[in-house]
């Protein structure tokens, strides 16, 4: 394992600081940037990893969930700052895509941004948000 490859643990949370998460994940990240309806308006970076790889700290009373569409992605924010720092997205139900924007400084060592055309979802899905990086 080379040192970029190196899995650290990231972490992070909404504005107000309410909800709190960390995410185990390479120190160098790749991320999307979307531009399907709701994340091009919220400028939401995904950085999609498994369920197993995240874990929720606190705040989670505070969580909303916003649906839309086929309903299958569940957009959680904070119910006080409005922040979504991570959700369940449709391209990946079974695992979670965590907002990098939401990151703590600190373990980040570099963060490659990635297109990622959601905005035709039905003829690019396949691709998705973007699959979790093992
Ligand atoms: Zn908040």
């Amino acid at each position: 394992m080379t040192r970029s490859d190196a899995m650290v643990t990231h972490t992070g949370g909404c504005h107000c600081g309410r909800v709190r998460f960390e995410v185990t994940a390479p120190a160098r990240l790749q991320v999307s940037d979307c531009n399907c309806s709701i994340c091009s308006k919220s400028g939401y970076l995904h950085l999609v990893v498994p369920r197993s790889r995240f874990r929720i700290v606190s705040g989670e009373d505070w969580l909303t969930t916003y649906e839309f569409n086929t309903r299958t992605a569940k957009h959680l924010f904070c119910s006080v700052c409005g922040i979504k720092s991570f959700y369940v997205p449709r391209s990946y139900p079974e695992g979670y895509s965590v907002n990098a924007r939401c990151l703590d400084e600190g373990t980040v060592e570099e963060m490659t941004v990635v297109a990622t055309d959601g905005k035709n979802w039905e003829k690019t899905h396949a691709a998705g948000h973007g699959k979790p990086r093992d």
